[in-house]
Order: structure tokens, then sequence, then C-alpha cells
């Protein structure tokens, strides 16, 4: 009895001892997973351009009989990739930066319409360019504790992509209400919408819903992860709702207060 007793207690404290190590090795390994996705991820989209840039500089050397069109062409393509990898080596800093919790947020007080106004005066000259229209529609004068830089570079990445994801005669309308105890604001297009599939994705690294128009304009599948880990350092909430053909509402929310 004594023997079985034994047995059955160093059973017991050998599963409770194997739960414990796994509760405790589940999340490094999880860990170790997303870093090691990252680096794949991260490897998978500088590969791309860097094949690119390498193509085109060799079909420059190999054809000394080139035309100056083509010469252009070829040096157009390199120069732009060569942009696009700089972007990405910058977009992976601040993530990496982020991950390691490096990344500081400066709060202060923030009026929101000055921002909003801000930036829709800025890329006032690329909508009228590309023939779409920029509505801004701000009524409550709302005062928000954030970090001004990162909430631009957050309102900057929605705007950009309804630019990108919208067509000629298409709008944008930018809209900021105050509700309660958060400041609200939304980013609506009549562009090409987001695919049911692809809407629980969207907010991940990497993850590009429609891959060659993604690519073609230049994205890299890094700006909502960015703006979602933005929204949430400032202790709020971002949602989105879209319909296919119709058009996407990016509604992101703050907190008025200061965040503890
Ligand atoms: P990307 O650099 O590809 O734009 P993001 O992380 O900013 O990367 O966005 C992820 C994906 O979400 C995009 O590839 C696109 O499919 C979709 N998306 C984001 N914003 C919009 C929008 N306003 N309209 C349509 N699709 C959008």
């Amino acid at each position: 009895i004594i023997v079985t007793g034994m047995v059955i207690s160093m059973l017991a404290i050998l599963s409770a001892g194997f739960y414990l190590a796994r509760r405790a090795l589940v999340p490094i390994m999880d860990a170790w997973d997303k870093q090691s996705q990252f680096v794949a991820d991260a490897s998978h989209e500088l590969r791309t351009p860097l094949a690119v840039i390498k193509s085109n500089a060799e079909l420059l050397l190999r054809h000394p009989e080139r035309t100056i069109e083509d010469e252009s062409f070829r040096i157009t393509n390199v120069v732009r990739e060569s942009m696009r990898m700089s972007k990405l080596v910058s977009t992976l800093l601040t993530l990496a930066r982020a991950d390691a919790n490096q990344m500081e947020i400066h709060l202060g007080p923030v009026v929101l319409n000055d921002v909003i106004c801000g930036i829709a005066e800025q890329f006032k000259p690329l909508t009228e360019m590309k023939g779409i229209h920029l509505a801004v529609d701000l009524t409550d004068d709302i005062e928000i504790t954030a970090d001004k830089e990162r909430l631009q570079q957050l309102i900057v990445i929605l705007l950009d992509n309804a630019i990108k994801y919208t067509p000629e005669t298409g709008t944008i309308t930018l809209s900021c209400r105050r509700q309660a105890n958060w400041a609200t604001m939304i980013i609506e297009d009549t562009g090409a919408g987001i695919a049911a599939a692809d809407l629980p994705r969207i907010f991940d690294r990497f993850y590009r819903g429609d891959k060659v128009r993604s690519r073609e304009q230049g994205g890299t599948g890094l700006g909502l992860s960015i703006a979602k880990w933005i929204v949430e350092k400032h202790g709020g909430k971002i949602k989105v709702d879209s319909e296919v053909g119709v058009g996407t509402k990016f509604q992101f929310s703050l907190p008025l207060a200061k965040p503890r």
C-alpha cells in the first residue's frame, strides 16, 4: 500500500511538473515560432526587390549596345526597388524596436482636428492628381493625450492605404467624433474593399489581401500591423468594416484621458 501510494504521489508530482513546464514553455515556443516566421517573411520580402535590382543591373552590364530608353527604364527599376528596400528596412527596424520594447511613446496634449487637417492638406495634391475627392468632416474640437508623431504616422498609414485602394472618382472621408470617454476617428473610402476571408488577417504582419495591387503600389504588408501597434500602445482600439466593390471603413478610438 505504501509503495502504491508513493508511486501514485510520484506520478501526481510528475504530471503536475509536466503540466507546469508545458504551460511555461508554450509561450516561449510561440514567441520563438513568431520570431522565426518574422525573419523568414522579412527575408522573403527583401529578396524580391534585391532580385529585381540584380537582374536590371546585370542586363545593363551585359548589353553595351542598349538604347537610352532601355537604359533609363532599367535604372528607374533599380531606383524604385532600392527605395522599396530602404522603406522596408526602416519599417522592419520600427517593428524590431517595438518588439524589444525599445520604442518610446512621448505623450502630450494633441488637438486631433489640427493633426487631421494638417495631414489632409499634405495629401490634397496626391488625391487631386489621382482624381479622388478627399473630404474632411470635423465638428467637435477634441484634445487627447497622445504621441503626436505616432498619431500622424497612424493616420498617414490608413489614409495612404485608402488612396492606394481607391480608384479615380472615388471619395475618401476623414471624420472624428467624441463618444463618451473616447475620441473616434474614421477613415472611409469608396474603393476596392477587402474580401471577407482577408478581413481577420489584414492586421497581421506581411499579410496582403490584394497581393498584386499592394506590390504595384509599393506596399509592404506591414502598415496595418504598425497602425494596430500604435493604437494599442495608446490604450485604444482599431476595427475595420469593408465590402468588396463598395469600400472600406477603418475606425480607431483613443481614450480622451491620459492612459494609465
Ligand atoms: P500593404 O502595404 O499591402 O498596403 P497593409 O498592412 O497596410 O499592407 O494592409 C494589408 C492589406 O489590407 C493590404 O494588402 C490590402 O489588401 C488591405 N487593405 C488595407 N487598407 C485597405 C483599403 N483602404 N482598401 C482596401 N484594402 C485595404
